[in-house]
This record gives structure tokens, sequence and C-alpha cells, in this order.
């Protein structure tokens, strides 16, 4: 098995990256999660006013929204999540499908990579 490389300090300090990429992402999850209780309570109302609120299908467009937001926010925790488990194993930075390192100066724009450029090149 290929192993990760990285110094423990690059190590750390991608760790710190992704824990705070991770609060961030929890803090949208959180209030997205919020809107949508809201929207909900609100549709919730409207339909018991009147079915035929003409507010109805901007709700529900308003709904599928901000449940494609909470999916995206939901997929970003689990990279996240994958790469801090990467850390702890040891295979972080090591590209999953050729086994290559892959370069710092890649994870340090995108610390959830797990293909190295040319892979990624190639998977597109
Ligand atoms: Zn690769």
């Amino acid at each position: 098995m290929t192993v990760t490389k990285m110094t423990p300090a690059q190590l750390e300090r991608f760790t710190a990256r992704l824990l705070a990429e991770r609060a961030d992402a929890e803090a949208r999850h959180v209030e997205f999660d919020d809107a949508m209780t809201e929207v909900r309570a609100a549709r919730a109302g409207a339909n018991a006013d009147d079915e035929h609120d003409p507010e109805g299908p901007t709700m529900t467009q308003e709904w599928s929204q901000r449940t494609a937001v909470l999916a995206d926010v939901d997929g970003e925790l689990a990279d996240i999540d994958r790469a801090l488990a990467r850390i702890a194993d040891g295979t972080y930075g090591v590209c999953a499908r050729c086994g290559k390192r892959i370069a710092v100066g890649r994870l340090d724009a995108r610390p959830t990579a797990t293909l190295c450029i040319d892979c990624a090149r190639l998977a597109r």
C-alpha cells in the first residue's frame, strides 16, 4: 500500500484546513436546515389557509433549491470526512486511481482531492 510521504507539519496544516472547512460546511448545513424548517412551517400554514394559495409554486421551487443546496453541503461534508479519514490512516495525498502522490499544490487548492492532476484529467 502506498502511504503518504507528507511531513507531519504538512499533514497538520491540511488537517487544520479540513477541520475549518468542515466547521464552515456544518454551519451552512444548520443554516439551511433551519431555513427549510421555516419553509416547511410556512407551507403548512399556507395549505391550511387555502389550497390554491398563489405562493404555493414559489414555495415548492424554494424548497427544491434548498434541498439541492443541502445535498451539496452534505456531499462536501462527506468529502471532508473521507479526507480526514485518509489523513488518519496515512493515505492522504495518494491518488486513488494510480497510487502516485498528489501534488501538494493541488491539495492546497482542493484539500479533498482524491486523484492526482493526471487522473483527474482522464476522469473528466
Ligand atoms: Zn493518479
